[in-house]
């Protein structure tokens, strides 16, 4: 027992684990205090991207969402993911293979697992696995309620 935590805190504490996952910076970053960020989010908004909350798998907005478009920080509105780029993981959350753009999102480790943050606004978004699809072989598990979906079609009208 005590061999298998201890190998896994060498896990957790080595960064070269993750070198795929290179962190950008981001020049136009969005900082407001938790109460600005209270008056503009839902409860729920609140909860899961200003506190790391992990909301429930299937019983969320996004899951199913087939609709081509782009899914937004729902605090920030930095445009983090595409609908070309989401697959059904069978997860009960929606799953994405890439980011659109990799300095959009950061990551940060948490335990054994890595951390997906928006990269303007530092809002908690999920994690990231490495059992996706070809041809990243990621999988970018996110909360739909971190994400704010733009369909197409409204996007061209702008
Ligand atoms: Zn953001």
């Amino acid at each position: 027992m005590v061999t298998i935590v201890l190998r896994l805190f060498t896990a957790c504490s080595h960064t070269s684990q993750f070198p795929k996952f290179q962190n950008f910076n981001q020049t136009d970053t969005v900082i407001k205090s938790d109460e600005e960020w209270k008056r503009q989010l839902t409860p729920e908004q609140y909860a899961i991207t200003r506190e790391q909350g992990t909301e429930p798998p299937f019983n969320n907005k996004y899951d199913k969402n087939n609709e081509k478009g782009v899914y937004k920080c729902v605090c920030c509105g930095n445009s983090l993911f595409s609908s070309y780029q989401k697959f059904d993981s069978g997860t009960g959350w929606p799953s994405f293979w890439q980011p659109i753009d990799k300095t959009h999102i950061k990551y940060l480790e948490d335990g054994d697992r890595v951390e997906v943050r928006c990269n303007r606004c530092d809002a908690h978004l999920g994690h990231v696995f490495d059992d996706g699809p070809k041809p990243t072989g990621l999988r970018y598990c996110m909360n739909s309620a971190s994400l704010d979906f733009v369909k197409r079609k409204k996007m061209a009208k702008k």
